[in-house]
């Protein structure tokens, strides 16, 4: 998707007022083209700097510490052991069942664990800055879906990996990979018909106007057979905008946000749009599936044999210090699975510049981008490097302003 980070969604207590809804009838006037708004700038400096702090605290430094804690004290085995002590007499009584139910626990208590810094980050940090129209409730629902699919999701692959680990030591990272390269193949096409509906309304497009813009648009350059434009009610949720296709063949859709709709200017809709179909044409989807399934076989098979040095995959009780291994080979590369999506956005964004020819609506749609989400535009080297899948806005406006500063430079042969 086009967003600068990761949308979060949220708000206040038991208001009931949904004034960002009603998008598709009122069509407000949006200056054009857009200016930094110096307030904003500032909070965004602030805001930005929050939220990666708390991601890093929430996200990474307490799972790692969740994992090395429950593993090394034995918390781990001791819960194994109560489950199977507690299933002992009952039809539960199997091997596999006391593993997924130890699996989905350990999964939940993960979730608890980090449930106040999601809070603090997800709910009370979007509302401080006015980001989000999502009452606590609201938000609550959210989490619990969330929780839900993950667990839905995550339990039987991690027994199937552990399963794979025991049965087959020697191939089992074979299996594993492509078991969950499928996995993932599969979600990726389906997750905007399955997941995206469970948080967000769909509706089609009514502006028959600009719906026929954009699939000329896309048709025109080989994104062929839009079945459907489709709205996104996300201004019920939050401010942040964004857009994206979705699906291959014949449930290829382009999505967009209402808030989208409603804030952006159509050539700013026009430039995100033409960034997405870059996405589209240049096949990033199946390129990432593919960097993926080449780093996932050396990955498990690496984490398999440090794994198998202290651990074995008949005990389920060892699955922290098997996530742990796995989680820092994946650290690993991530710098470099980021650098390479940092570039894969670029090239979306010269095809966009290409295509909608306009690279003043592309500066101003990163600038009204920037303020409306309070991203940091120019962030530090470092930070880039370790958190970011898209280039520093910045870049990407100079990048906009050299193209139009070299369409009103005459060539040397216009000099004469
Ligand atoms: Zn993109």
């Amino acid at each position: 998707m086009f967003d600068l980070q990761k949308s979060s969604e949220d708000e206040d207590d038991d208001i009931e007022e949904k004034i960002h809804q009603d998008s598709s009838t009122v069509k407000k006037e949006v200056e054009y083209p857009y200016e930094f708004d110096e307030e904003r700038r500032k909070k965004a400096k602030v805001y930005s700097k929050q939220k990666m702090y708390t991601g890093l605290l929430g996200g990474t430094l307490l799972s790692l510490l969740f994992l090395g804690i429950v593993y090394l004290s034995g918390f781990a085995e001791y819960l194994a052991i109560g489950i199977g002590d507690l299933t002992e007499s009952t039809v539960l009584a199997h091997h596999w069942v006391n593993a997924a139910i130890f699996v989905a626990l350990f999964f939940l208590l993960m979730f608890l664990i980090s449930l106040p810094i999601s809070y603090y980050s997800g709910f009370v940090l979007e509302h401080k800055y006015d980001l989000s129209n999502e009452t606590l409730g609201e938000w609550m629902k959210d989490q619990l879906k969330s929780l839900t699919i993950s667990l839905l999701l995550s339990t039987p692959i991690v027994l199937g990996l552990f399963f794979l680990g025991y049965s087959f030591p020697n191939l089992w990272w074979l299996y594993a990979g492509i078991l969950l390269f499928v996995i993932s193949g599969v979600l990726s096409n389906i997750s905007h018909l399955v997941i995206l509906p469970l948080f967000y309304d769909l509706e089609e497009l009514k502006d028959e106007e600009l719906k026929k813009r954009l699939i000329e648009m896309a048709e025109s350059n080989g994104v062929k057979k839009v079945e459907k434009v489709l709205v996104v009610k996300a201004g019920e949720k939050t401010e942040k905008a964004n857009a994206g296709f979705a699906g291959m063949g014949r449930t290829k859709r382009l999505l967009l946000f209402d808030t989208l709709l409603d804030k952006f200017h159509p050539k700013e809709i026009e430039s995100v749009v033409a960034h997405e179909m870059g996405h589209y044409v240049n096949k990033d989807v199946i390129r990432f599936m593919l960097i993926n399934a080449v780093l996932i076989f050396p990955m498990f098979y690496l984490a398999g044999e440090i794994f198998t040095y202290w651990g074995s995959f008949e005990n389920i009780y060892q699955l922290p210090l098997f996530l742990l291994i796995l989680y820092g080979l994946y650290s690993l590369v991530d710098p470099a699975t980021l650098a390479y999506s940092r570039y894969r956005e670029k090239e979306a964004d010269e095809f966009a510049l290409r295509t909608v020819k306009d690279g003043d609506a592309f500066v101003s749609t990163f600038k009204r981008l920037s303020d409306i989400a309070l991203s940091e535009v120019n962030p530090h080297r470092l930070v880039v490097i370790f958190f970011y899948g898209h280039p520093a806005p910045i870049k990407r406006i100079k990048m906009a302003e050299k193209k139009v500063i070299a369409e009103n430079t005459p060539t040397k042969k216009q000099k004469g």
